[in-house]
């Protein structure tokens, strides 16, 4: 981040403004709302500007700035200037260390204005570090049609019972759960339809009620897509904002875990071939335990938890043992790695059913029906299966599938490095060293990889060439 976002109190501290025109007035009014005490040097001010003066909102000098009236101030906002002066002035404030903002130029300014949805004294201030302004007014648009219009009734109104709360619910879980509550339920509700009145009673009776019984935990196992944090469905996200303890795998995407609340515990249990950091049994134990005492638990698995991805193990094991477990599904490496590549699973003419395969073999796994799986008509869709690609392309070549079978090699599907192969059948093991692919790829063997968008694919070998 270049910006750290902060709100400044700047309630009857001075704030010089240089500019007299629109966009100094248009500064003055934000100025203003926080209760600011603006100074305004302008030779030539607009009315606007004049008519604050006249009601006694601003200080006018109708001078050129002098940079002796720093002192004492606590922000400076040059809104129209000479680029030579501007720069002078932004030079002498930051010497000051007095925060200073030039309009339009973030190489001047020390500090900038975001664009901001008030819903006092809810405030959301957005900015794109000054790189879209017009992208922020419609992201600020978006919010405002999205957030009640009396949100900030809502913040007022359980700001003035949160010291009453804190007396009466002292359990910190307890009083976050009361909350969560309180905000999803009925009074919050009424306040944000306006029916202020019924709501202070209602309040002191949820506050008083008897202490309820400690809250038993549970287990969401939670699917969080093949990688972009776009993939996450709402249900996964509501979840992840809830949890008190996250246990993810290794290749969950720093910005999903954003979600997750500050101060919920995050644990990273991941797995990485080779390099098992957390058995099954330990985080199995973990989960137990996490819930045991109480928490809501999310195992936040990649793709989705039901696919290759041990759900239904810790499911049966938490089950077993009297834990509450919820299921989020996600959408599957395959399915995001099709979309990736424009490789549709089933299409008339070509596949008429799909199946999941893991070349991962196990000991205590069933060997595959590979008569079956060689038979046209169908897509295949590998997981885990880099390091045996070549008993797998082996085996359904010998069982009759056709070497020339069109094959798609996704490395890190949907995630900024994605890489596309196609190849055939008889060349896969070999596209696969010499392009050094690595986990996490997704193998798609089919007629349908024919369909792939070619221009984002790596044709290798040539497919044309190999007849
Ligand atoms: N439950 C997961 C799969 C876990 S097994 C799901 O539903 O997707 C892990 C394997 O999934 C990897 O070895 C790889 O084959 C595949 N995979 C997961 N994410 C992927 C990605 N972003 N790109 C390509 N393959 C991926």
């Amino acid at each position: 981040m270049k910006y750290l976002p902060l709100f400044a109190d700047l309630r009857e501290q001075t704030t010089v403004v240089i500019g007299g025109g629109e966009i100094a007035a248009r500064k003055l009014r934000v100025l203003l709302r926080a209760q600011a005490k603006p100074l305004v040097f302008a030779v030539a001010p607009n009315k606007e500007i004049e008519d604050l003066e006249n009601a006694g909102l601003i200080r006018l000098r109708h001078s050129e700035f002098d940079t002796t009236e720093l002192i004492g101030c606590c922000l400076v906002v040059v809104a129209d200037a000479e680029e030579a002066r501007a720069g002078e002035i932004a030079a002498t404030a930051r010497q000051a260390g007095i925060p200073v903002n030039v309009v339009d130029r973030p190489e001047l300014s020390s500090v900038i204005m975001p664009g901001i949805i008030d819903r006092d004294p809810v405030l959301i201030a957005i900015s794109s570090s000054g790189h879209a302004p017009v992208l922020v007014r419609r992201l600020r648009e978006k919010l405002e049609t999205l957030l009640p219009a009396r949100l900030g009734d809502l913040a007022t109104f359980a700001g003035r019972y949160r010291q009453a709360v804190a007396t009466a619910i002292q359990e910190p879980r307890r009083r976050l759960r009361f909350w969560e509550q309180f905000f999803e339920g009925p009074i919050a509700r009424t306040v944000l339809a306006g029916r202020n009145g019924e709501a202070p009673d209602a309040m002191l009776r949820l506050v008083n009620l008897d202490t309820p019984a400690p809250e038993a935990g549970s287990v969401a196992l939670v699917g969080a897509g093949p990688g972009d944090s776009d993939l996450l469905t709402l249900r996964a996200l509501r979840t992840l904002q809830d949890a008190d303890v996250v246990l993810h795998d290794a290749l969950i995407d720093e910005r999903m875990l954003d979600y997750v609340r500050r101060d919920a515990r995050r644990i990273d249990v991941g797995k990485r071939k080779g390099r098992h950091s957390h058995s099954q049994d330990t985080i199995n134990q973990l989960l137990l335990d996490e819930a045991r005492k109480g928490n809501r638990v999310v195992r936040l698995k990649g793709g989705d938890p039901f696919i290759f991805g041990r759900g239904g193990e810790e499911m049966a094991y938490l089950r077993a043992r009297g834990i509450e477990v919820e299921v989020v599904p996600g959408i599957t490496a395959a399915a995001g790695a099709a979309a990736a590549a424009g490789i549709p699973l089933t299409h008339r003419g070509l596949a008429s059913a799909v199946t999941f395969i893991t070349g991962h073999g196990q000991a205590s796994s069933p060997d595959l029906d590979w008569a079956a799986l060689a038979t046209g008509g169908q897509t295949l869709v590998l997981y885990m299966g880099v390091s045996t690609i070549r008993e797998v392309s082996e085996k359904l070549i010998t069982h009759g599938m056709a070497p020339s079978m069109p094959v798609a090699v996704i490395e890190n599907a949907t995630l900024p490095h994605q890489r596309i192969l196609r190849s055939r059948l008889d060349q896969l093991a070999e596209t696969c060293a010499l392009e050094n692919v690595r986990a996490p790829a997704l193998i798609l063997i089919g007629e349908v990889v024919g369909l792939a968008h070619v221009d984002e694919a790596t044709e290798y070998p040539s497919l044309a060439a190999v007849n």
